[in-house]
């Protein structure tokens, strides 16, 4: 679930575990901690908290070495404490290692391992692992390293991403993975090894992921990577598309503030070479699919988590509004348990920022078994839903760090939008109306960079409203999905109660919830159905309730409501993506003026790889 490093080469190891440490932090985590081999022994070092708690104790530890290991953990059997934090040594301090994930059946071997006199000094299924390393060891000593953990990994139930280092097998580091990304970062003389690609993006950008069931030894010069059972394993480099600048604040207070401020170029980046030459379309080089491929499709299935999720139902939106194509648009958890059924001709999307999100690569395996082409929307290049799809489109978004999705939200929706396009100018839309969607398309960082403008405006509402206990997200048709993510993001960065519904429905229910403490943001620059917006502001404000509203044009009675924002009337497939900033930066600054962590904001992680 958190983070692993670990470094094997000629420079010392401790500042560069920490640096990883301090890389994944985003993720959110309880503990940390990192184990050094120093002539010949292990050392570890470990801190409940902040990394920077285990970096300023790391000053007076006397440890140095060119091989180490390092994690921040996310408890999940044993309460945060120093004993329980990772690096985990076994009995005897012969092996070491930090583990992501759960060992289900860590009972039964513990159980066993204690009769083969064992000790344990944590609570965790983590001490298990590595004591049974040793049993295998002591039982069996054989000069391979790998095939000691291997035979250890094949008695293990659950989900891991590992790191091994020995003290007998004082030149490498051996890690695998189950359902817990791992990657190894190819340096000069050096290896680094990391469950996610910020720790390495300092110092390399060529990267190799492990696949599930894959178990590789990394020295210093070259490593080796082979299956559980032993089998080759054909080795595919990747290469990071991050900016070291992705990872810095840059002077703003916050990632999320700075990820907000990216978006021009975010979607510019997502737009670059993506059009076609005579302008009238978009073209994406990771779909294989041939246009008569494409017209085939009669269904579209996207699944989806999170915000990602909520930019699959503006595709909807968008795709069977241009490209008049049926669009379902399935929770990732819920689609995997769920046999439904789809007509023959379905093609299948599944989108995520990390390409780590273990239900929607669960629904990708789900949705691949049942025979159905999958494709992918992901931000991180070579993730495992990237590997694991039959084509895809990057999002090139660059290093998300807020953990509530701004950015990689934003260009998901753009990418989406180019999608709907695509799909069109294939079936039904003329070229003079395609050229006219290029157009707005490419407009939009300018676009975006206006209605970045508003940002004080917000505060300024934010600052109004902070105090207010409950908030209504009110938005119609394709504004719906940008309400359902307005309301996300106030509930992950300012822990507020915030609901979303299609503006009419209120009176069908939500409307009871309505009184003087309620804040309804109406999204009202769906300007076909403005007349009955109206009177839904007019209902809430007859009860009581405050509103702000954010507009397009003129047409809206402004004195009927408490605020009103207005940006820029553009295109209708441009719209959701211009509409959805004025509520990221509301969120942001309600979290911050009520004290919260905005870019850890509490019980989330970035990437959600357990169930
Ligand atoms: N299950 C392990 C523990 O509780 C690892 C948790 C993690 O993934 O950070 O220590």
């Amino acid at each position: 679930m958190c983070g692993i490093v670990g470094y094997i080469g000629q420079k010392e190891a401790n500042g560069i575990l920490i640096d990883g440490l301090k890389r994944m932090e985003y993720r959110g985590y309880d503990s940390a901690g990192i184990a050094v081999l120093d002539k010949g022994n292990i050392f570890s070092l470990k801190r409940v908290g902040k990394v920077a708690e285990l970096a300023r104790a790391q000053i007076n530890f006397s440890y140095r070495g060119s091989i180490g290991i390092g994690h921040t953990r996310w408890a999940t059997h044993g309460n945060v404490s120093e004993c329980n934090a990772h690096p985990h040594l076994s009995t005897g301090g012969n092996f070491a290692i930090v583990h992501n994930g759960i060992v289900e059946n860590y009972a039964q071997i513990k159980a066993f391992l204690i009769e083969k006199n064992y000790t344990f000094h944590s609570d965790t299924d983590t001490e298990v692992l590595v004591n049974l390393i040793d049993y295998h060891y002591q039982k069996a000593p054989c000069s391979y390293f790998a095939e000691i953990v291997r035979k250890t990994l094949l008695h293990i139930k659950g989900t891991y991403g590992i790191a091994v280092m020995s003290e007998i097998f004082a030149n490498e580091i051996v890690i695998a993975r189950k359902s817990s990304p791992l990657l190894i970062g190819l340096g000069e003389g050096e290896n680094i090894i990391a469950s996610d690609a910020a720790a390495v993006a300092r110092y390399t950008k060529r990267v190799v992921y492990l696949n599930d069931g894959e178990v590789a030894s990394v020295r210093s010069d070259n490593f080796l990577i082979t299956t559980l059972h032993e089998n080759t394993v054909d080795v595919v480099c990747h290469e990071l598309d991050w900016e070291i600048h992705d990872m810095d604040l840059e002077g703003y207070p916050h990632y999320m503030l700075k990820e907000i401020f990216e978006q021009p170029s975010v979607i510019e980046n997502a737009m670059r070479g993506r059009f076609t030459t005579d302008g009238c379309s978009t073209k994406f080089g990771g779909i294989s699919l041939t246009p008569q491929e494409l017209r085939a499709v009669d269904h579209l299935l996207f699944c989806a988590c999170g915000s990602a999720y909520h930019a699959c139902l503006e595709g909807k939106y968008l795709i069977e509004k241009y490209a008049r194509i049926p669009v379902d648009v399935e929770h990732a958890s819920e689609f995997r348990y769920r046999n439904a059924p789809f007509q023959r001709n379905t093609l299948v999307f599944v989108v995520s920022q990390s390409g780590e999100t273990i239900d929607t690569l669960a629904a990708l395996h789900e949705a691949k078994r049942r025979g159905y082409t999958v494709l992918g929307i992901t931000n991180v290049v070579g993730s495992t839903i990237a590997r694991a799809t039959d084509a895809g489109i990057y999002q090139h978004a660059g290093l998300e760090m807020g953990v509530a999705s701004t950015k990689a939200f934003a260009s998901q929706i753009t990418i989406l939008s180019m999608l709907a396009l695509l799909l069109a100018r294939i079936r039904d839309m003329d070229t003079v109306v395609g050229v006219q969607y290029v157009q707005a398309l490419k407009s939009l960082p300018v676009i975006i960079g206006e209605v970045l403008k508003l940002s004080n405006s917000i505060q300024l509402i934010a600052k109004k409203y902070h105090n207010y206990k409950r908030f209504l997200f009110l938005g119609r048709q394709a504004m719906y999905p940008v309400a359902l993510e307005g309301a996300l993001k106030l509930k992950e960065i300012a822990y507020v109660h915030a609901e979303a519904f299609p503006t009419a429905e209120m009176k069908h229910g939500p409307i009871a919830l309505v009184s003087e403490g309620t804040v309804c943001l109406f999204i009202a620059t769906q300007n076909e159905l403005l007349d009955k917006t109206m009177n839904n502001i007019q209902e809430i404000k007859a009860r009581g309730g405050k509103i702000i509203a954010i507009v397009n044009n003129n047409c809206i009675a402004r004195e009927v409501c408490d605020e009103v924002l207005t940006i820029p009337e553009v295109h209708s497939g441009i719209n959701p993506i211009v509409s959805i900033i004025p509520l990221q930066f509301f969120a942001y600054y309600v979290g911050i003026l009520r004290g919260c962590d905005v870019d850890r904001p509490r019980n989330l992680a970035k990437s959600v790889t357990v169930e």
